[in-house]
């Protein structure tokens, strides 16, 4: 599971609820400054593999890989959940936007899935369930989502044509689609305070989402019951994105 800074991350409640499923976990780490506050996660977890991870350091997600091949042999599940733009660039208007910061937020926020993706295939000859979290600037505009709704996008396409090449061997692959949750990566994003807000007022449920929603419903989706389904984003947003 890539994606855990600290116990406000939508990744934590993931793998929270993976683990009250009985999964064993293996969880990276971006680098040594993450570490004082992901550690205890781990702990708390009971995860067996603890290893570092950061997507832009080429190399490191394969040797992540390869010591679960080497100890585990295996893999049930996947999450992604990882996203990164320039600040400059998520905080200007997408015309604005640097080529740079597009290859820098595309690379790390969706090819970054693509690659995860092909080194767990040969890991799931069983099959299995990969996971990436989306969200709904993807397909509507957003105020102030800027850059990451295209980038968000090409993950949702993304996860439609790997659902499509792996489904034959059984690996089934799911963007979630989670609202508005006050964590650091959502701290990077204008005026977030107001998007919770909208959130609450408009969605159906007139309430917010926690990380243990997402996590609820990603460990069902992992799970045989939910084996007839692949290729979707699947909202946990309290209803709010069928408002208009
Ligand atoms: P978070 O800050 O807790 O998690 C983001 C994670 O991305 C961090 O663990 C960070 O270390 C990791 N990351 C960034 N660059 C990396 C790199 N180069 N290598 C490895 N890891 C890297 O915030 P979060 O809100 O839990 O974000 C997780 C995912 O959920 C993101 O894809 C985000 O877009 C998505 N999401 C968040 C919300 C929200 O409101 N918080 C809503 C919908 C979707």
């Amino acid at each position: 599971m890539v994606g855990i800074a600290n116990a406000s991350s939508i990744a934590y409640g993931c793998a929270r609820a993976f683990r009250t499923q009985g999964a064993d976990l293996a969880l990276t780490y971006l680098n040594e400054k993450a570490l004082p506050f992901v550690e205890p996660l781990r702990d708390e977890l009971d995860a067996e593999l603890f290893l570092p991870c950061d997507l832009r350091i080429d190399g490191m997600i394969d040797a992540v890989f390869d010591e679960i091949s080497r100890r585990w042999g295996r893999l049930d599940f996947l999450l992604h959940s990882v996203a990164f733009a320039p600040r400059e660039d998520l905080q200007g208007r997408l015309t604005d936007c640097s080529r740079d910061g597009f290859l820098m937020a595309m690379d790390i926020s969706c090819h970054t899935f693509i690659r995860m993706a092909r080194l767990a295939e040969p890991l799931m000859a069983d099959g299995g369930t990969l996971f990436t979290m989306t969200y709904h600037g993807a397909e509507r505009v957003v105020d102030h989502y800027n850059v990451m709704g295209p980038v968000k996008a090409a993950l949702e396409s993304t996860v439609r044509y790997l659902a499509a090449e792996l489904g034959p061997r059984g690996i089934r692959v799911h963007a979630i689609s989670p609202g508005p949750i006050r964590t650091r990566a959502a701290s990077g994003i204008d005026r977030f305070d107001a998007l919770m807000e909208q959130a609450a007022a408009r969605a159906p449920a007139r309430q917010l989402v926690g990380i243990e929603d997402v996590g609820a419903v990603t460990a069902f989706l992992a799970s045989d019951a939910a084996r007839r389904m692949t290729g979707g984003t699947i909202y946990v947003d309290a209803g709010y994105n069928i408002m208009a």
